[in-house]
């Protein structure tokens, strides 16, 4: 089979390489759509720059797989050939306190922590390994190409927005409007959000969400930010802010244009921000939170509410390659002018 390396230098290998056998408690998929994440570029295809959890080990890439079970190994207990699945895209050991709360993405175990992708062969190849306690069930009314979203992006805006609490009263910002910022507006959306601001410095990327109906309103990322943002919500500033820039301007912004009570969440990986605690966060009783990724109790509730809600990650996905053409997926992302990149197979190659 094929798959695609990312040796830095902003470049892509395909390099021929068997098909794995699964062993006891894994399972054989056939891939079917594999998306690019903000993280890749960031750590791996530009240069290596990330370590430990981050730190790219020469496998094949790709850390948001879906596909279809074509072949379980001895002592899997609840899926089976056929099974159309997503995979949570970090294996742990299953037996440290992170891991048995169902935040993989946390496992402490040096051995055992291996994330698909980064330390474990990932998505971008013909097939995948992978643990069966790694798969969430994909239902049938949602496509592989939604799946592969909820494997990392949409997963870790539904946790972040689990955890400063989104509904009608909320007026929400979003700093960055990439594919994670573009997903964080589709769930305020269906949690409830009718005033929806963001920010970004792409004219692309505004156009998208607006063109999507994520965002009310759009701004250019500028110095005026915060006083616009008062001006669109009553000169009170948003309830909730979600920053998925990793800007250190836009950080700023997202927790100064949060009204008194207001609670913010950081997504966006990397960087630094700059702010002056007392009034900006403790004289007006704002909490900030950290989050990253999600559980996989989470990622199950969150598929089934996608097909509550009628909801298609797929939606944002703005081009489709197939695995010869992973090179210019990569490249393409690499330049931000695109909403969600996906490499597919079969049938979601040919889905429009
Ligand atoms: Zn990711
Ligand atoms: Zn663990």
């Amino acid at each position: 089979m094929t798959g695609a390396y990312l040796p830095g230098n902003s470049t892509v290998q395909l390099r021929e390489l068997e098909v794995p056998e699964p062993g006891h408690g894994e399972v054989l998929l056939r891939m079917k759509a594999s998306t690019i994440c903000g993280s890749d570029i960031r750590c791996i295809y530009h240069e290596h720059l990330g370590k430990g959890p981050e730190g790219y080990q020469g496998v094949v890439a790709g850390h948001e797989p879906s596909g279809q079970i074509i072949k379980t190994g001895p002592g899997c207990r609840r899926f089976r050939g056929g099974d159309r699945v997503i995979v949570y895209h970090i294996s742990g050991c299953g037996l440290c306190n992170d891991c048995r709360r169902g935040y993989m993405i946390s496992c402490t175990s040096e051995k055992y922590r291996r994330a698909y992708g980064w330390q474990r062969d990932g998505g971008m190849a013909e097939f995948l390994l992978a643990e069966e306690k790694d798969l969430i069930h994909l239902p049938d009314e949602l496509t592989y190409a939604d799946g592969a979203q909820v494997a990392c992006g949409f997963g870790t805006v539904y946790e972040g927005l689990e955890k400063i609490g989104i509904s009608g009263n909320d007026a929400v910002l979003i700093t960055g409007l990439g594919p994670v910022g573009l997903a964080t507006g589709a769930l305020c959306r269906k949690l409830g959000a009718q005033r929806i601001v963001g920010i970004d410095v792409l004219d692309e990327r505004m156009q998208l969400a607006m063109d999507l109906g994520l965002c009310d309103e759009v701004l250019h990322s500028g110095p005026d930010n915060v006083a616009e943002v008062r001006r669109l919500t009553g000169g009170h500033g948003v309830e909730r802010a979600v920053d998925c820039s990793a800007n250190d301007f836009a950080r700023a912004t997202a927790i100064r244009a949060t009204r008194k009570w207001g609670r913010i969440v950081f997504l966006g990986e990397g960087g630094k921000v700059e702010f002056n605690p007392s009034p900006d966060m403790i004289h007006d009783q704002k909490t900030i939170h950290g989050s990253w990724v999600t559980s996989t109790w989470l990622m199950e509730e969150l598929v089934e509410r996608l097909v509550r809600w009628n909801l298609h990650p797929a939606d944002l996905v703005t081009h489709r390659f197939s695995l010869d053409r992973a090179a210019d997926a990569y490249a393409l992302m690499a330049s931000g002018k695109c909403g969600k990149v996906a490499v597919c197979f079969d049938e979601e190659l040919a889905a429009v």
